[in-house]
């Protein structure tokens, strides 16, 4: 079979009769009722597809195409690397130059005091290493019994069945009898829906009503059996929140006071899509382990890492001296193929300047956004931090009452959107228009951006003046 040659409908009907795609209506597809795409390529900002569309992807595939499509730099390295070695194991101490490079990298640029990685394949492998490590690393202090984890409501973790019992969507929990013992989920950092308590809180006060909260839970469940808080910087698939004032400043202090650990997910907000290397430095958080992926290799191979901190470290190593190796493994930890990548991708980002652009073409893109969209009555909302953006609609931006969720207005706006050339996401759970577009987005492509937000919300709302 060739693959430049395959007709176009012969692909489609393959796709329908044996590709089961990932947050995808099984039966509309197998019926071919919803619609499909074929992408073939892409440069920079933009991907085309099979019926010669040339679209901007204001999403980045999937927030990981952090450098943008078509990277030679980066597909050079990983043709050299497949050529020279395309495999071998990381297992008792093997690696390869380039795994061995990337850990390097890894630790050059981040927060201060994490100097390891643990390499896996996904966001949901290295969350799921780390939920592993925390186990241990209480085994080794001898209080096995510390191993409950907690997350929160609209936190986003991965779709494992420990990871998705993390994530606290529910459509990531219905029907898999999730989530599973020994998960709980404290209340979202998400001011704009805030419980009724809280209404009259300004965001700084709303922070410490959170804390509080989190130390309620914590004390209702015995600080000795609580092991961990999961928690990416800012909310991602859960909305595009950032958190409100005084937020990681508030959890820090319930946190430490209770011995748990923090685990920054930072598999969004690592490498700079917030326009800083990591969340966690930018918001003073004090993690003890991190998940990185996405912007790792800009998702051009599948890599991801568990990183953690020198307090970590020391105690996992004395727990080797005494229980022996870690035990646990993946057979493509450390593929050398996606470490090239990652090496590459790295380079890349430094050389590209691509932190510096995303402080700053994302503020311009914010100001677009707000600028042509603030005075609209359904706009509730325009929100981020460097390239991630969010509109949230509501029927009513003041009393906070969103639409009829089975109006999808969000959805709509979206596929308007794409009839315009440009690619966001709907996220769920409420009408918000996701933003998160590869970090070499220029300005000319930001405005090309708010034209189509507003154009598509004017045309399925209407312009209606507050
Ligand atoms: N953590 C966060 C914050 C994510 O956004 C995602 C995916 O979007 C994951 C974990 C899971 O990553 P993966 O889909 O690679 O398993």
């Amino acid at each position: 079979m060739n693959i430049e040659t395959t007709p176009n409908d012969l692909l489609a009907r393959w796709d329908r009769d044996h590709f089961l795609h990932p947050s995808t209506h099984v039966a509309n597809h197998a019926r071919g009722d919803s619609p499909t795409r074929t992408i073939t390529g892409g440069e920079g900002a933009h991907i085309v597809d099979r019926d010669g569309n040339r679209l901007l992807d204001a999403f980045a595939g999937l927030y990981c195409v952090n450098v943008g499509y078509g990277r030679r730099e980066i597909s050079d390295a990983i043709a050299k690397q497949a050529q020279d070695l395309a495999y071998y194991h990381a297992y008792v101490g093997h690696g390869s130059e380039a795994s061995i490079i990337l850990s390097k990298m890894i630790a050059d640029r981040a927060p201060e005091g994490f100097n390891h990685v643990y390499f896996g394949l996904s966001g949901s492998d290295a969350n799921e290493t780390n939920l592993k490590l925390v186990r241990h690393y209480n085994a080794i202090l001898g209080r096995p019994e510390k191993r409950k984890i907690i997350s929160r409501w609209r936190g986003y973790h991965g779709s494992g069945l420990m990871t998705g019992s993390l994530t606290g969507l529910k459509t990531f929990h219905n029907t898999f009898g999730l989530p599973m013992e020994g998960v709980l989920h404290t209340h979202a950092p998400y001011y704009l829906h805030r419980p009724e308590e809280c209404e009259d809180m300004d965001p700084a006060a709303f922070s410490l009503w959170l804390a509080q909260e989190l130390d309620a839970l914590i004390r209702q469940e015995g600080p000795e059996t609580v092991a961990a808080f999961v928690a990416e910087p800012v909310l991602g698939t859960g909305g595009i929140v950032p958190p409100p004032d005084g937020y990681w400043e508030a959890i820090t202090k319930v946190l430490q006071q209770h011995d748990i650990l923090l685990i920054a997910d930072e598999v969004v907000t690592g490498f700079g899509r917030l326009g800083f290397m990591f969340g966690s430095d930018h918001y003073g958080m004090k993690p003890d382990l991190i998940t990185i992926a996405k912007g790792l290799t800009s998702a051009y191979a599948p890599l991801s890492g568990s990183m953690i901190s020198d307090k970590l470290f020391v105690v996992l190593s004395e727990g080797s001296d005494r229980f022996g190796p870690l035990g646990h493994g993946w057979t493509y930890s450390a593929h050398p193929i996606c470490a090239a990548a990652g090496v590459a991708n790295l380079k890349l980002i430094d050389e590209m300047g691509l932190l510096d652009n995303a402080r700053t073409v994302g503020s311009y893109l914010r100001e677009g956004l707000t600028s042509a969209l603030s005075d609209h009555a359904h706009v509730a909302e325009v929100r981020g931090e460097g390239l991630l953006a969010a509109v949230e609609l509501m029927e009513d931006r003041d009393n906070r009452t969103p639409f009829d969720p089975d109006r999808k207005v969000a959805a709509a706006i979206v596929s308007r959107m794409l009839t315009k050339g440009v690619i966001a996401r709907a996220m769920p759970e409420a009408d918000i228009i996701g933003l998160a577009p590869p970090l070499c987005l220029t300005r000319q492509e930001a405005d090309q951006v708010v034209d189509a937000v507003k154009n598509s919300c004017e045309a399925e709302l209407g312009w209606i003046r507050p």
